[in-house]
């Protein structure tokens, strides 16, 4: 009898200690836990968790305190599981006049809105590119120029030069650029909405400081393009500028972070980074039934789930690999979060094999799990095999037209060389069924559906288990565009203790 119970006892020790990579998961993730998760984060009461908003602290408070409840390590860098994210609000001049041809113009929209006094003859500059400046003296004087090119004159293309034009400017010492923009008011009043409302950036401290001799860029609607017409045919041309100053303010907004330590003695000193944007637009424009909160249950309550399903899961069954769970602020104002992130790590970038990232528009197949850059690196069989595991099939990117690789946190760590996909819930097309809930009130906890996403929170969950225990560190694929600045970074050896 007592031999029995021995053995049985030893029995039951082996079950533990072979228990398999997919019970770890499976016992680890519920549906009710899920839920919790999302209804808490997509409620009314976080008003749509906008950067910079009390709401978006209460939600940094509760994913920190997840991280605590599961036993996570806090940010190695401040003991906290907090890292401050330092930006600014930089609201447009109130003061500003602009006159041409001692005309008032009130259409304009500021691309750089430095400040101004001018009072002189402008030349005009074709579109300002480089051609344009050859055999012209500018220095000191306002331009005014065609936007875009003699290619592409839309707003878009436009937007796309305004760095090349400024630097162009800069370069031959132009105090200010009017560009003529020829639109519609429809686009206009996009772009009056976007330029001329406050913004939030990151804020570089002494880097950011103004070095005085900014050069003030201002976007003219020119309707019907007679404007352009009529000053390339002038011998002069007046201007009176007067900008006044920014007024900017500090806001303080945080990323949450979350360490669990690897098993293995040697891999332990890599990292894979699990991360997730938790920030959402916030209140605005109301939909047919009025609601003006945009909730952000896929985007990005979904994503975050994935992030603190794996803290909970990790600090239970920890893999070989060390683990970093990031979750950001600031991502809808512009991957503010994750910019700030790669720019100063807690820990160092060299020993961040992988980023691991979960973002989310929406879903049309919940047979699906769609992986944003899956087949450019080689933990791909890792992710394809997990989401077989739970009956779902990851597929690449199949919008390649959105550019979503390059739209969110991901990109930050691609650009420094870490290879960093992005797992979204299953989408074949940006379709209506994505449209109808991407970046709407109706964004909901209620409309999604619980049994897919169980499904997708494990397949995410043993993914990462598979990846941070493979032998093989993951990379880029051969050829990749971040394949060299890759080999850059982990050129340097990690240290080793
Ligand atoms: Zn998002």
């Amino acid at each position: 009898m007592k031999k029995l119970a021995l053995l049985l006892t030893l029995g039951c020790a082996f079950t533990l200690t072979a228990q398999t990579e997919i019970e770890k998961v499976t016992e680890n993730i519920s549906k009710s836990e899920i839920e919790g998760h999302i209804y808490f984060l997509a409620d009314d009461v976080l008003k749509g968790r906008a950067t910079g908003s009390p709401e978006l602290k209460i939600a940094a408070s509760y994913l920190a305190n997840s991280f605590r409840r599961y036993g996570v390590h806090p940010n190695p860098k401040t003991g906290t599981y907090y890292q401050e994210v330092k930006l600014k609000r930089v609201f447009p001049p109130k003061n500003a006049s602009i006159e041409i041809n001692n005309q008032v113009i009130t259409d304009y929209a500021f691309i750089n809105a430095a400040a101004m006094t001018s009072d002189q003859d402008a030349i005009f500059l074709n579109y300002g590119l480089a051609n344009d400046y050859i055999g012209k003296d500018v220095k000191g004087k306002v331009i005014i120029v065609k936007a875009g090119s003699a290619e592409t004159k839309d707003a878009r293309a436009a937007f796309g030069l305004r760095r090349t034009k400024e630097k162009l400017a800069k370069d031959n010492g132009v105090t200010a650029i009017i560009e003529l923009l020829k639109t519609d008011d429809n686009m206009w009043s996009f772009i009056d909405h976007n330029f001329n409302g406050p913004s939030l950036t990151v804020d570089l401290g002494d880097n950011d400081k103004n070095d005085g001799d900014e050069t003030a860029y201002v976007w003219v609607l020119d309707r019907e393009g007679k404007m352009a017409e009529q000053l390339s045919a002038a011998t002069t041309i007046s201007s009176k500028i007067a900008i006044g100053d920014k007024q900017e303010e500090a806001v303080i907004s945080q990323n949450v972070i979350g360490v669990v330590e690897g098993t293995d003695a040697t891999l332990k000193n890599e990292y894979i980074i699990y991360s997730a944007h938790y920030d959402h637009v916030g209140i605005g424009e109301p939909d047919k039934t009025g609601d003006t909160i945009y909730n952000g249950a896929r985007d990005n309550a979904v994503g975050t789930t994935t992030v603190l399903s794996m803290a909970k899961n990790l600090a239970k069954y920890p893999t070989k690999r060390s683990a970093l769970f990031i979750l950001f602020t600031g991502e809808e104002k512009g991957l503010l979060g994750s910019s700030y992130y790669v720019e100063n790590p807690v820990l160092p970038l060299n020993q961040m094999v992988y980023c691991f990232n979960s973002d989310n528009a929406g879903y049309n197949d919940t047979s699906l799990i769609s992986i944003i850059g899956l087949t450019r690196t080689t933990a791909e069989n890792n992710i394809f095999s997990a989401a077989e595991t739970f009956g779902l099939k990851a597929i690449e990117d199949p919008a390649k037209e959105q550019g979503l690789f390059d739209r969110s946190d991901n990109v930050n760590f691609a650009k420094k060389g870490i290879p960093s996909p992005t797992f979204s819930l299953g989408f074949t097309s940006f379709d209506g069924d994505v449209t109808k809930y991407y970046h709407r009130p109706g964004d909901e906890a209620h409309t999604l559906d619980y049994d897919y996403l169980l499904k997708f929170f494990k397949a995410y969950v043993l993914a990462g288990r598979n990846i941070a225990n493979d032998k093989e560190t993951p990379r880029w694929n051969e050829g990749d565009k971040y394949e060299e600045v890759s080999k850059e970074l982990y050129n340097v050896k990690p240290i080793k203790d």
